[in-house]
């Protein structure tokens, strides 16, 4: 019999399996499923990038082990990527790292950081993956609680002196899944004098830097005064680019977590294939006309989604940035009895609330990841069951 270490047992479940799982049942008795649960693209990657990989496949230089950190072609792209939208600066030999998806550098850093007994403060409701790092650390979760009267923001006035002496690691993440916020320079600029007083590592979970609506470009935490003293932000190519197949992602900003990062990353990986590396480095540099398209397709699903919720009278705040709408539940339910009735009477998959922590409850999360017909028909079959 196989028994798992105990850090097995202190990992999160994974409540997006158990989401596709339901749907794939409704899916296998024949019924027309609409999923909004989950957060992957529905767009293809921009043709031009695609090129690039089938070409640099074929350079044999890539058919053997990549450097450890990963090409430096790659490092820089980032780099210039970040002085031309955030006017930011960094050098791209030791403040930049490549990861496998934001996702592996957001479950490393609690590794690099964080030992058992310590503390991380973590955002409610927000990302799973903070967790699992957490967990794996043996370290403890501080939940900071985002709620809708604050913006959605942390109070960090909130946070005990105790508890933040303690901590060691915060997680934030604007534009927000799955609430939809966005986050301005002052509230940055609190987090770097935060993090300044407490001594805690600031990590900015910037997945969806590329994501905001009305004229607004989010900002990133690196632009603020400081930021590279106390922190860093994960950057990533999937949902920027329609890359999330192809696990592209950066850890940015302070040079000792980045040598950490990339410390471990050598003992897990040994970087991504060298072709996904030159055609990312396009993703980067080359025209960037498919991101103002990506965002304008989503801004339009979100107006139109908004213009169908507001018709069958679900009030609910619209998104700022991200691709997610964080809608309350009605009277009466629970975030994931809502949910439940949604997928076995409308079709419609919704991901629960209480998913992303206790503050999460009384909440559904709808990803804008269909097209304008499919959103407006599941909102039209969700006003059919008259709950609002
Ligand atoms: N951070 C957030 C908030 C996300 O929603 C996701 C993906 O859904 C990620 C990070 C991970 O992205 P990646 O595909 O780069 O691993």
């Amino acid at each position: 019999k196989v028994t798992p270490a105990d850090r097995m047992l202190a990992l999160p479940k994974q409540f997006f399996a158990n989401l596709v799982e339901k749907a794939n049942v409704r899916i296998a008795e024949g019924h027309d499923v609409i999923n909004l649960g989950q957060g992957n693209p529905d767009q293809p990657t921009p043709p031009h990038i695609v090129s690039k990989l089938q070409e640099a496949a074929a350079n044999p230089l890539y058919h053997k082990y990549p450097p450890f950190s990963g090409y430096s072609f790659l490092k820089e792209a980032v780099t210039k990527r970040y002085k031309a939208d955030y006017n930011v600066e960094l050098d791209p030999q030791t403040e930049v790292a490549i990861l496998f998806g934001g996702k592996t550098g957001l479950v490393e850093i609690s590794q690099c950081l964080l030992n058992p007994g310590d503390v991380c403060l973590v955002p409610d409701p927000g990302y799973p993956d903070y967790w699992s790092g957490v967990a794996l650390a043996g370290a403890e979760m501080f939940f900071m609680p985002l709620k809708e009267e604050h913006a959605f923001l942390p109070n960090l006035h909130a946070v005990d002196d105790e508890t933040a002496n303690k901590a060691k690691l915060m997680f934030m993440n604007y534009p927000n899944n799955p609430t939809g916020a966005t986050a301005d320079a002052s509230f940055y600029e609190e987090v770097v004098a935060f993090a300044r007083k407490h001594g805690i590592v600031a990590a900015s979970d910037f997945a969806y830097g590329a994501i905001g609506y009305d004229n607004v470009r989010p900002v990133s935490f690196l632009q603020t005064p400081g930021a590279k003293e106390v922190g860093i932000e994960f950057y990533t190519l999937s949902k920027t680019y329609n890359m999330a197949g192809w696990r592209v992602g950066f850890a940015l900003g302070n040079r000792d977590i980045i040598s950490l990062i990339n410390t471990i990353q050598d003992h897990y990986y040994c970087s991504l294939f060298g072709g996904i590396q030159e055609a990312a480095a396009l993703a980067l540099t080359g025209p960037q006309q498919c991101v103002l398209d990506l965002t304008a397709r989503y801004e339009q699903r979100r107006d139109a989604l908004f213009q169908e919720l507001e018709s069958i009278g679900w009030r609910a705040q619209k998104p700022s940035g991200s691709f997610f709408c964080w809608l309350p539940v009605p009277q009466g339910y629970t975030s994931e009895s809502f949910a439940d009735k949604l997928l076995q009477e409308a079709n419609v998959v919704v991901a629960p609330g209480n998913g992303f922590g206790v503050h999460g409850e009384g909440y559904v999360r709808l990803g804008l990841l269909a097209d304008e017909v499919r959103l407006r028909e599941a909102v039209q079959r969700i006003g059919k069951l008259g709950l609002f």
